[in-house]
């Protein structure tokens, strides 16, 4: 299928504007997506008609906001193929979702002497809760290194496991060099060692969603705002054999069986680790969403993006002094990069009053600065809404600032 990317960019009405009077060229997907107006409309249609607390009313509409909430669920089921809707668990992003498996999964099956295995491509959320899980266990990190390409030295995977191995947390995607990871790779080396796998997928679930069966990855989590869909929602997948053996994350309403003084009995899955009142709204926008890009076609969009990225490399290779970190030949549509003698927050800034957004600094990877040794980068990164004019806008816009300096 061939699709009209021009007339699709309209479902996006916030890139229709100025900034600093010059039209928005928004190349800060990676960070952030727009999101279409479907999303928009069903938000403000389920605050305008449905609103009300989920599983705790006998009314009208909190029986269909319980079942918006619940079809949700069955839309991500779906759309990573989990054998189960009970395994998929609500959060409120990534970041909570990591958590929840080191405090959880930590709680059960971590103790003194055990050791994780991370890479060093991680988001500080794929390192950090593990960081702290293992200083409470007194447990050990190890890391898995990356080329000079950016790609994982994944020979390296299996001689970095052990009997104490007790989990594999890698991401799918990098969030800074764009490197898509060899993830079935990954899980076999670990499952030979019958060790699990979890599988930061924020930057994955919108480009290349899995299919957690066949991937038989054991935990995969995400955020919705990554794509398409509102902020303050996110997903942990984890099968049900280890999620049955987790204690809760935290504690509350919906989470429980029964309370009593005398000792409190849990909900079954997915409600133990989802207490309080949940994000319905943004976890029913997040099922529009996940229906928004599949009814255009997953596989489009990556094809629109590769497009995009192979333009842009292209024309940004052809500029002097300018250094692209991270050339995998698996690699979505994230370009990160330095112009000599330019730090990269002036570019940033410059290139901002020029009406290209971008992000710039340390992306939340310390580790892949340290690794090339600069203090920051400048980050480019494409949706399929993104258009020919605007990597001429960035090429052209980085020639300018070039000249200033
Ligand atoms: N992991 C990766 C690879 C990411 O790109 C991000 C977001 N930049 C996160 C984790 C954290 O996601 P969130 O801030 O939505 O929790």
């Amino acid at each position: 299928m061939s699709l009209d990317f021009r007339k699709i960019r309209k479902d996006f009405p916030i890139l229709d504007q100025q900034v600093h009077g010059k039209p928005l060229v928004y190349l800060d997907n990676a960070a952030t997506t727009q999101k279409p107006q479907v999303v928009l409309d069903k938000v403000e249609e389920f605050y305008l008609k449905t609103n009300a607390n989920i599983h705790r009313g006998a009314h009208f509409m909190a029986n269909e906001t319980t079942e918006a909430f619940e079809e949700a669920r069955e839309t991500v089921r779906q759309y990573i193929n989990a054998g189960e809707r009970s395994e998929i668990i609500f959060t409120h992003g990534t970041t909570e979702s990591v958590n929840l498996v080191a405090f959880s999964f930590g709680e059960a099956f971590v103790s003194e002497g055990d050791e994780i295995v991370v890479s060093e491509l991680e988001h500080h959320a794929n390192i950090v809760p593990w960081q702290l899980l293992c200083e409470r266990k007194k447990a050990t990190l190890k890391v898995l290194p990356f080329d000079e390409n950016g790609v994982l030295k994944i020979d390296e995977l299996d001689g970095l496991l052990s009997e104490r191995t007790r989990l594999v947390a890698m991401n799918h995607v990098s969030n800074t060099l764009g490197t898509i990871n060899p993830v079935d790779k990954i899980v076999e080396i670990a499952h030979k060692r019958n060790i699990p796998v979890l599988l930061d997928g924020a930057q994955g679930i919108a480009h290349y969603p899995p299919d957690v069966q066949k991937l038989d990855c054991d935990f995969y989590v995400f955020s919705g705002h990554k794509i398409y869909g509102p902020t303050g929602i996110g997903v942990l997948y984890g099968k049900r054999k280890w999620l049955d053996q987790m204690p809760p994350f935290m504690g509350g309403g919906e989470m429980i069986s029964e309370v009593k003084f005398s000792g409190t009995t849990f909900n079954e899955l997915p409600y133990k680790f989802e207490p309080g009142t949940p994000n319905y709204i943004g976890a029913v926008a997040l099922g529009t969403a996940i229906d928004y890009v599949q009814s255009l076609g997953v596989d489009n969009l990556a094809v629109r993006e590769q497009e995009l990225l192979n333009l842009a490399t292209a024309k940004l290779k052809s500029i002097e002094g300018l250094r692209i970190f991270g050339e995998a030949e698996n690699k979505v549509g994230v370009i990160s990069f330095e112009i000599e003698g330019i730090h990269s927050f002036d570019l940033g800034t410059l290139l901002d009053q020029l009406g290209v957004a971008v992000r710039t600094g340390r992306m939340c990877t310390d580790p892949i600065m340290d690794h090339f040794g600069v203090p920051g980068m400048t980050r480019a990164s494409f949706a399929f809404y993104n258009t020919e004019e605007e990597v001429e806008a960035l090429y052209k816009a980085l020639i300018r600032i070039k000249g200033m300096f």
